[in-house]
């Protein structure tokens, strides 16, 4: 056994023992610890943002957004955990009661650290497990500042774990007799963990990645106001959102308006440092994946597309990638078929709703799509054909914490946010009463 590894396998053995504390301690308790974490990150607003953004590059309006936003999801659990692992009576004495699943690992990811961490991390220490957690080695700061507000709090030192490193740290995680494993990022590193802790039969929950389509109808009330929503679904985090829209096909009859319109409004977005307040897009989180979507444009250009705004290699010595439209698409490009995360969009032209139906559905993915029309039975029937997870109605890129989060296909596996997302952090257990 490595030092590294050794050192893993004790930190196991200590939050062992504090999950068998914790699970005693009273629900309530559990709440006011996590009512107080999120009292803290509102204090610290300002100062985790400036953490975040030297993390990996988001800008510092979306950083403090992030930590704003998180709170909202936390006062969710704190609202809606007690009800739904409080026993349930269901008639003749019977009742199902919840046990925390013991210790799980949460390895996670950099998008959006605070909101992906949140989404396991919270409902798993409410529901009264140990959590490991693994936060992703470009946003190690933030990390380790999520452990040290979560102890401040309340949360004992050896219920709350963060486990810094990269890849190899989470695959030594794999090796420990662990209860749960909670992931978020890669479909190739979801697929590799699935497969690695198959035998020991714990839950397992995948977060992963999506190609999310977006169809603009010949129904809408406003173009302009359609192209700004989708220039934010495309762009906001520079594209590096699991539900940013990835792919856009617009009806014939408006298509060369909405282009019009989306260009536009595209070059509203300003490129550049991170920390200046006025930046809509900074590096991407990854420098070395410019040249990735590099290699995705260059190939669509190969195979017929046309670029309507961007440049093919700009920025690549400094990990920039500026927002990239390209029209002319089609199903035979990478770019219309494999996720790019970044600030990179195809868009095609669609004919009618049978023709958008079949192109949104071309993909292994599954986590969300989006229609814009104000014709609400149209949205439905055309939502209704697709196999993911959120369907949107005029909106996209959103998560809302009442509603399943959950991806089909390569998108993952199980289910986070909503009373769902809670009951993924227990087993439930049948009381069966007979009187003698
Ligand atoms: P990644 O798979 O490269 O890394 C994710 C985490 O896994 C990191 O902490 C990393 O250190 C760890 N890891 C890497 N190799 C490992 C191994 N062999 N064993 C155990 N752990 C290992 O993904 P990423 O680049 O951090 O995240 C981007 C991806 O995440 C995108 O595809 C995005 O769509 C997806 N994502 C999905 C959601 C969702 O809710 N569905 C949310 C955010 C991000």
């Amino acid at each position: 056994m490595s030092l590294i590894n050794q050192q893993l396998n004790d930190t196991y053995q200590q939050v062992a023992e504090g999950q068998k504390k914790w699970r005693q301690t009273k629900l309530e308790d559990r709440v006011k610890m996590i009512s107080h974490f999120s009292t803290l990150l509102a204090e610290q607003n300002d100062f985790l943002a400036r953490i975040l953004t030297e993390d990996m590059g988001k800008p510092i309006k979306q950083s403090r957004k992030e930590i704003e936003d998180v709170r909202g999801r936390i006062q969710f659990f704190i609202e809606n955990a007690s009800h739904w692992l409080s026993p349930k009576n269901v008639g003749s004495g019977q009742e199902i009661t919840y046990d925390p699943l013991g210790v799980i690992a949460n390895i996670s990811a950099w998008n959006y650290p605070y909101l992906v961490g949140v989404n396991v991390i919270v409902p798993a220490l409410i529901a009264g497990n140990a959590v490991l957690y693994k936060p992703s080695e470009y946003a190690t700061e933030t990390g380790k500042k999520i452990e040290q507000l979560l102890h401040a709090s309340g949360i004992p030192q050896d219920v709350f774990i963060a486990c810094t490193g990269d890849g190899s740290v989470g695959e030594q995680l794999l090796d420990l007799p662990l209860d749960g494993y909670f992931f978020t990022g890669s479909v190739t590193t979801g697929q590799h963990i699935a497969k690695r802790v198959a035998e020991k039969l714990v839950p397992v929950g995948l977060e992963l990645g999506g190609k999310d389509p977006l169809y603009v109808t010949n129904e809408v009330d406003s173009l302009e106001e359609v192209a700004n929503a989708c220039v934010d679904g495309c762009f906001y985090n520079a594209g590096q959102s699991c539900c940013a829209v990835e792919r856009l096909y617009v009806h014939a009859d408006v298509y060369d308006q909405f282009i019009k319109h989306f260009v536009e409004g595209t070059k509203q977005l300003k490129v550049g440092d991170p920390f200046d307040e006025h930046t809509d897009i900074g590096p991407l989180g990854r420098p070395q994946h410019v040249s990735f979507l590099s290699e995705q444009t260059r190939e669509a250009l190969d195979k017929g597309a046309t670029i309507v705004l961007g440049k093919e290699t700009e920025g690549i010595d400094q990990g920039f990638f500026p927002p990239t439209i390209l029209i002319n698409t089609d199903h035979s490009m990478s770019i219309m078929k494999e996720e790019s995360f970044g600030p990179l969009i195809g868009i095609q032209k669609v004919s009618d709703d049978t023709e958008a139906i079949r192109l949104m559905s071309d993909t292994p993915y599954g986590l969300t799509a989006a229609v814009y029309t104000n014709n609400h039975d149209r949205a439905k029937n055309i939502l209704q054909e697709l196999d993911v997870g959120t369907a949107y109605i005029n909106c996209c890129d959103s998560v809302s914490p009442h509603l399943p989060w959950s991806g089909r296909k390569l998108s993952g596996l199980g289910t986070t946010l909503s009373y769902l997302g809670i009951l993924a952090f227990v087993h439930p257990k049948g009381l069966f009463p007979k009187v003698i």
